[in-house]
């Protein structure tokens, strides 16, 4: 097989290469199953006819069982040198978006997790687009993820647009093109259970929406794709109260942008009581 399906995956197989490493798809913790994927716990009854215990929650990924083992080849970063940045999106930031992407950019380089938090209609992608030319230029994979699949389908020809000489790969299920390894990487945070320590760059759009706002599982499957030393950016309009948490605790920096692309501020919500206790 290509090995580098294998770069920074974890994939089922029955006959690997050698530089390959395996381990069991479930392993025996305490007396009871965890699947080695979604790291969830396999309950009693989940198990074949034959009695053979198998995972349930990602059985969308395809089916675990404790005979299935999973093999991986660590992340070696084998993509093409670009000398110049491979940016090739055309538009302009505003003054704030351009502060705002700086901040996002200078963050990244300091490998900091991060938040920005604006407004919808702001920009947030763009703002994004200097820190991930950075990014990429300086041979680092990458993954844009979103819990929702309208989102990456979405974002994906902007992408491609926007950075035209970088190949990109677009995970979510049921997809009809096989897999490839790229530096750029669109998916749904759900086909992170499938990777390994193989992105120095994660960035989570949507990072509110269902479900991953309320999903241990999802959460720790960006920690796991994501390498040691890498580190991610959240993007959202509306962080809840997880994110408020760590902004107070400091365990994430963040770049606010209250402000829509046109400068203007949001108008303020106005609420009106309608019909409620009309003249007796
Ligand atoms: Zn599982």
């Amino acid at each position: 097989m290509d090995k580098t399906q294998l770069f920074g995956r974890r994939v089922p197989l029955t006959q690997a290469p050698p530089e390959a490493t395996g381990k069991p798809a479930l392993q025996l913790v305490n007396g009871h199953w965890q699947c080695q994927r979604c790291h969830q716990w396999v309950a009693p009854q989940d198990c074949l006819p034959h009695g053979v215990p198998y995972c349930r929650h990602c059985l969308n990924l395809g089916r675990l069982t404790k005979h299935t083992k999973l093999y991986t080849i660590p992340e070696p970063n084998q993509f093409l040198k670009w000398s110049d940045s491979p940016l090739s999106w055309a538009g302009t930031l505003s003054e704030q978006q351009h502060q705002a992407a700086l901040a996002v950019c200078r963050l990244v380089q300091a490998q900091r997790d991060q938040l920005l938090w604006a407004v919808t209609g702001a920009g947030k992608t763009e703002m994004v687009y200097p820190a991930l030319a950075w990014a990429l230029q300086r041979g680092w994979r990458v993954a844009w993820t979103s819990p929702r699949v309208d989102v990456c389908l979405e974002l994906a020809p902007r992408l491609a647009q926007a950075f035209a000489a970088v190949p990109q790969t677009v995970l979510y299920g049921g997809q009809p093109a096989p897999y490839r390894y790229c530096q750029l990487t669109i998916c749904t945070t759900h086909q992170l259970l499938r990777f390994e320590a193989a992105f120095d760059w994660i960035v989570v759009d949507e990072v509110d929406a269902f479900p991953l706002a309320t999903s241990p599982m999802l959460q720790r499957a960006i920690v796991q794709a994501q390498k040691p030393a890498g580190c991610h950016l959240y993007l959202t309009a509306t962080p809840g109260p997880d994110l408020q948490r760590k902004l107070k605790r400091h365990q994430l920096a963040v770049t606010y942008l209250p402000l829509r692309y046109h400068g203007h501020l949001l108008p303020p919500l106005r609420t009106k009581l309608v019909g409620a206790g009309g003249p007796g």
